[in-house]
């Protein structure tokens, strides 16, 4: 199986949380006989059936910090990550890992807990050995809660998504070395936020990184990206203007459900 990226929802915070204009399930990264579901916002449940996805393949869950857009979801994505909960006698059947941090996981049932193999608490600078893969965790600023980006070391290339989050001293550097980043663009041109990045803001940063990235996927976009009160969908021209101001070679925008095999970026 090609390694794929598979888009259970391109748009991020509270508009689209309350719209669904853009769909709020995350993304699922399948690589190596392994599904992730990482960030499973209100309606993952939904968009992974709408996009004929299969849940039961799901063995590693990431939510990368407590906020409803990343995070709602997960309790029903691990119950639907098995055919069957538990055995006659009631003994729950125990499959796959968590990677978040301690606030998430207050929130979590020990119900859920316990259905779960493995549970890693997870922060900036955090390694984790997943079934032979290494899984590092990137530094965030942006919000007063917990959280963490992380980048996956495959034998033949690396990923990173950087989760929610500003630039900052040293953000170009934690992420190279790595082919492919997934960036959640809040926000387009120069229309800054306290807690995202908006693109004029991330062009400097990403022509920062060396070796030049091979690929971006822009996600996560917000309302002011597009829904139904920004003027107009500015996905396109942030795009085009990514295009023209970096010399990453592949540069792709999510939509919702979209499915991107790996190999597109390398
Ligand atoms: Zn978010
Ligand atoms: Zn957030």
């Amino acid at each position: 199986m090609d390694d794929e990226l598979v888009i259970l929802g391109s748009g991020g915070g509270r508009h689209h949380i309350r719209t669904q204009y853009r769909a709020t399930g995350g993304i699922l990264f399948k690589f190596k006989e392994n599904q992730a579901h990482i960030d499973p916002g209100p309606g993952a449940i939904v968009r992974i059936n709408q996009y004929n996805e299969d849940p039961t393949k799901t063995n590693l869950f990431i939510v990368t910090h407590m906020h409803i857009d990343h995070f709602n979801d997960l309790c029903a994505i691990i119950e639907a990550s098995r055919e069957q909960l538990h055995d006659r006698n009631y003994n729950y059947f125990k499959k796959g890992t968590l990677i978040t941090t301690e606030e998430v996981l207050d929130f979590v049932p020990k119900y859920h807990q316990n259905m779960l193999e493995t549970i890693v608490l997870f922060k900036s600078g955090d390694t984790y050995n997943f079934e032979g893969t290494k899984i590092i965790g990137t530094k965030v600023i942006h919000s007063q809660i917990e959280g963490f980006g992380v980048i996956f070391k495959l034998d033949n290339y690396s990923i990173a998504f950087t989760s929610d989050t500003k630039v900052f001293e040293g953000f170009s550097e934690q992420i190279s070395g790595v082919d492919i980043l997934v960036l959640n663009l809040l926000r387009p041109d120069s229309i800054t936020c306290r807690r995202h990045v908006c693109t004029d803001e991330v062009i400097p940063y990403l022509n920062k990184i060396t070796p030049q990235l091979k690929g971006l996927l822009i996600t996560h976009f917000g309302s002011y990206m597009d829904s139904s009160f920004s003027p107009t969908n500015y996905v396109p021209s942030q795009l085009a203007k990514l295009r023209d101001e970096t010399n990453i070679k592949t540069i792709i925008a999510a939509e919702d459900g979209s499915k991107i095999k790996i190999s597109n970026f390398l």
